[in-house]
C-alpha cells in the first residue's frame, strides 16, 4: 500500500496550531506555545512546535514572514494558500467533531437557551447563579418564577 503523503494531524496541540495559523496573519512559536498554555492548558515542548512547524513548511504550507528591518521581534509563519487549502481540508473533516466538542463546553441562557460565548450576563437569582444572555432574557427568567 502506499502510504498516504499528507500530514497527518493526530492530535489536538497540532489542530489547534492549525487553528491558530489559520485565524493570526501571522504567528510566532512562542505565541503558539503560549495559546496552547493558556487556552487548552498544554505545556507543549517547544521543540514540538517547531518541528510541526518545520513539517508544515517542507509540505509548502506555511512561510516565514519576512521580518522588517525596523523591528527585532522574532520570525512569525504563516499559511500559504496551498496551506489555507490544507487547513480548510482538516477542519471541514473535523468540523462535526468541534461542533459537539463546543458545544459539550458551552453554557445556555437559563431563559432563551442560546449559547453563550464570552460576553454573557450572570444573576443571583434565589441561591443559585444563572447564566443569560442579557439582562432582558434574565428579567424574563424572573417573571416566569414570579407566576409560579
Ligand atoms: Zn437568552
Amino acid at each position: 500500500m502506499v502510504e498516504e503523503a499528507e500530514l497527518k494531524i493526530q492530535n489536538l496541540t497540532k489542530f489547534y496550531m492549525l487553528v491558530l495559523l489559520k485565524s493570526n496573519d501571522s504567528v510566532t512559536g512562542y505565541f503558539i506555545l503560549k495559546k496552547l498554555a493558556k487556552d487548552l492548558g498544554k505545556t507543549a515542548s517547544p521543540t514540538y512546535v517547531y518541528d510541526f512547524l518545520k513539517d508544515l513548511k517542507s509540505q509548502g504550507y506555511v512561510e516565514d514572514v519576512p521580518t522588517s528591518k525596523t523591528s527585532k521581534r522574532s520570525q512569525g509563519f504563516q499559511l500559504t494558500p496551498q496551506g489555507h487549502e490544507f487547513v480548510d481540508k482538516i477542519f471541514n473533516r473535523f468540523n462535526n467533531l468541534i461542533e459537539v466538542a463546543i458545544q459539550a463546553k458551552l453554557e445556555i441562557c437559563a431563559s432563551c437557551g442560546v449559547s453563550l460565548y464570552d460576553n454573557y450576563y450572570s444573576e443571583k437569582i434565589g441561591k443559585q447563579t444563572l447564566n443569560f444572555c442579557c439582562k432582558h432574557c434574565a428579567k424574563a427568567y424572573k417573571e416566569t418564577l414570579n407566576k409560579e
